[in-house]
């Protein structure tokens, strides 16, 4: 089908009319199908980076890919004036399938704009809830390695300055506090703090999890100082992580009971669908109040969020991970993963953090920093191999300088992953002989 402009396309209007924001691997993906991509060349790729854990289903998924067309030409978009059948149907396959704890959820666009709601629930709740001098509560505290997006409440939340750096004043508020460490968490906490927001397992600096004392102990402090606990599942929830709630997957059942949860990504499987979900639990200050009910008529709002289309891929998408128990697949895969790239003991591979599909590679980052074409090349390690591999036919995900991660879809085939591995250890090898001879450790036969 052909573009109604005069012009015939040209490679250079990328770079000429697009923002340079990214910096971007010069392919072009046409076509997709399963855990596939081809590019205008033809040339096909084993998408192992899943659009950043967004492809939950894989490409062109034949029954996604029908309930759009049909919710298309049906009806795609009504405001929120109006009730909107498919938004009570996910919103209620949410909360008694995924969350499994009485709540009410909000839809909208993407993950940051999902976690503008659970900043804005904070902000509400610390007005609720205010100190004894009856100022606001208003700090939340975040974690070192944190990514909650890019609008200005999401990255200021993130603790990194590579993030928000350049882009000050930041929203205030925030208090940045070290991941996993709960003596430093328990003395991050002001008579102003008012909630805890923090990603169960870190996705953009390498896949990182919260250990299950640290999430205890988060919960703990939330109890005992009336603080929301806010979980940011945009990348771990819905099942990628072997269970449908990211947090589960560490603290199995209802140890702790979370006060907000954000999810994206997953749920839409590329289409631009994200949400949150809020407890049903009572105000400390006010008991006939619920916490669900404190964003009430016109304190927050979206012109797009939640509509029949979007709500229709929703519910299609969870309806495939629930029927075909993709969180099951996800967690054996994983462990499958894991064991087969230990088993090749790579002296390129220094350790390997897989939480169901959700895989981080960490790089030996000091025998790599000798290899000649790193060096010349003046990339971080991550990228320069996530590059090697994309030659090789496999796209994976660089996080932080040394860590490459892997987010297939979460209903990718045996033979794929059988592929998966045979591409990258062929090209951990190549690597590895590339290595001037001082530095490179035999590879374990
Ligand atoms: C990707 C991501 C976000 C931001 O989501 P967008 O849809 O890009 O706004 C927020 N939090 C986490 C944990 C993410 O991985």
């Amino acid at each position: 089908m052909s573009t109604p402009t005069a012009d015939t396309f040209d490679p250079a209007w990328m770079d000429r009319y697009v923002l340079p924001n990214y910096g971007r691997f010069p392919v072009w993906m046409e076509r997709g199908e399963g855990s596939y991509l081809w590019d205008r060349e033809g040339k096909k790729y084993l998408d192992f980076a899943g659009g950043v854990a967004v492809s939950t289903l894989g490409h062109a998924h034949p029954e996604l890919a029908s309930a759009i067309a049909d919710q298309a030409r049906t009806l795609i978009h009504v405001s929120n004036w109006y009730c909107i059948r498919q938004q009570a149907e996910l919103a209620h396959l949410l909360v008694e399938k995924v969350v499994r704890l009485p709540g009410k959820c909000f839809f909208c666009n993407s993950g940051a704009e999902a976690n503008e709601g659970l900043i804005k629930l904070a902000r509400k709740y610390g007005v609720a809830t205010p100190t004894p001098d009856g100022s606001p509560r208003h700090e939340i505290i975040t974690f070192s390695g944190s990514f909650h997006g890019r609008t200005f409440g999401a990255m200021s939340a993130t603790a990194q300055e590579k993030i928000h750096g350049g882009f000050g004043p930041i929203v205030p508020g925030f208090v940045y506090a070290p991941f996993n460490d709960i003596a430093a968490l328990e003395a991050a906490i002001t008579p102003r703090t008012v909630a805890i927001l923090l990603e169960p397992v870190q996705g953009e600096s390498g896949i990182h999890p919260a250990s299950a004392d640290f999430l205890r102990a988060a919960a703990r402090l939330c109890r005992e100082k009336d603080l929301l606990l806010l979980l940011d599942e945009v990348q771990c929830g819905l099942g990628r992580t072997g269970d449908l709630a990211g947090w589960r997957s560490i603290l199995p059942g209802d140890e702790i009971q979370p006060d907000a949860i954000s999810w994206a990504k997953s749920i839409g499987a590329g289409f631009p669908l994200g949400g949150f979900w809020v407890r049903q639990r009572p105000l400390s200050s006010h008991p006939d109040q619920a916490l669900c009910d404190l964003l009430g008529p016109g304190t927050h709002g979206t012109t797009y969020g939640g509509s029949p289309l979007a709500c229709t891929v929703g519910l299609t998408v969870l309806g495939i991970i629930l029927r075909d128990q993709l969180p099951t697949r996800a967690a054996s895969l994983g462990q499958r993963i894991a064991r087969d790239v230990a088993a090749w003991q790579h002296p390129l591979v220094s350790d390997i953090r897989a939480h169901g599909l959700m895989i981080g590679f960490e790089l030996n980052a000091e025998a790599l920093q000798h290899h000649p074409e790193i060096v010349a090349s003046g990339k971080p390690a991550s990228i320069w191999l996530a590059a090697r591999l994309l030659a090789a036919g496999l796209l994976v995900t660089p996080a932080g300088p040394n860590t490459i991660r892997w987010l297939p879809p979460l209903n990718v085939t045996d033979a794929d992953v059988e592929t998966g591995l045979a591409i990258m250890h062929r090209v951990l090898n190549e690597t590895h002989a590339a290595l001037p001879t001082s530095s490179a450790q035999p590879v374990a036969s």
